[in-house]
């Protein structure tokens, strides 16, 4: 786990549209924070910058004790999860989760032992063996946060994660990423333009408007007011 701050982040894109316009923000160790706003209100070139995906025009980027803002996403120690759920369709669930812990060379028993933990604890154990193409949405969506969960990351990056997903099924995996965040109180930011998927999650939530913050605070707070 670790703090993230931000500190007057700008982004101005190369045809010179500034879609960030000093943006600080602080998310405490193991603290949910989700961004909302418009469309176009500069959430995702925001996460994407935190990720590494997505280079700075000014600010600072701060993972627990290091400046990221010149590290590559892998050594940024932070994890993903997207709405294309990103799954490689010829390898089993297994092989999926394994896959980037493989490619660290990391010891056999303690792959096992993540993939293990994570399949336990999003209840995919009884699919491990299937394909992508075996599994309903829902299951995927969990499979792409086991592969998030595998790392064992200092934060978590959710871009829109339920975007995809009918009416039904995101209200039963916003129910799951709330009973994850509980479990694993991992520091997390998480994009949504969906205001009560955002309220129903946030610690702290974030309204982002024209490429600034515009309020911030504890969904009670920002919404309750008379
Ligand atoms: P949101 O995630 O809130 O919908 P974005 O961060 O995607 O907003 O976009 C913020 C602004 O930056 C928009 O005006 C968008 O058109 C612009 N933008 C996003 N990506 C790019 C890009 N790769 N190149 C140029 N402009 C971009
Ligand atoms: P590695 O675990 O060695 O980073 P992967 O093949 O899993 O290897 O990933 C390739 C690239 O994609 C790396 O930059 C990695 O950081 C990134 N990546 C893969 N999965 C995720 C994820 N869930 N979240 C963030 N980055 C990811």
């Amino acid at each position: 786990m670790a703090r993230i701050e931000l500190t007057d982040i700008r982004k101005v894109y190369p045809g010179g549209v500034e879609a960030v316009k000093g943006v600080s923000l602080g998310i405490d160790d193991g603290e949910f924070v989700v961004l909302v706003g418009p469309s176009g209100c500069g959430k995702s070139t925001l996460l994407r910058m935190v990720a590494g995906l997505e280079s700075i025009t000014s600010g600072t980027i701060q993972i627990g004790e290091r400046v990221v803002n010149e590290l590559e996403p892998a050594e940024r120690d932070i994890a993903m999860v997207f709405q294309n759920y990103a799954l490689y369709p010829h390898m089993s669930v297994r092989q999926n989760l394994e896959y980037g812990l493989k490619n660290r060379k990391m010891p056999k028993p303690e792959i096992a032992r993540r993939v293990d933990e994570a399949a336990g604890i999003l209840e995919i154990a009884p699919l491990l063996a299937r394909k992508p193409g075996q599994l309903s949405g829902g299951q995927r969506q969990r499979v792409a946060m086991g592969r998030a969960i595998v790392r064992e990351p200092a934060a978590f990056l959710f871009d829109e994660p339920l975007s995809n997903l009918d009416a039904k099924l995101r209200v039963q995996m916003r129910a799951e990423i709330r009973r994850l965040q509980r479990r694993l109180a991992t520091t997390s930011l998480y994009v949504t333009h969906d205001q009560l998927e955002a309220m129903t999650l946030a610690d702290q939530l974030v309204v982002m408007n024209g490429g600034r913050i515009e309020q911030a605070g504890r969904p009670m707070d920002l919404y309750e007011r008379p």
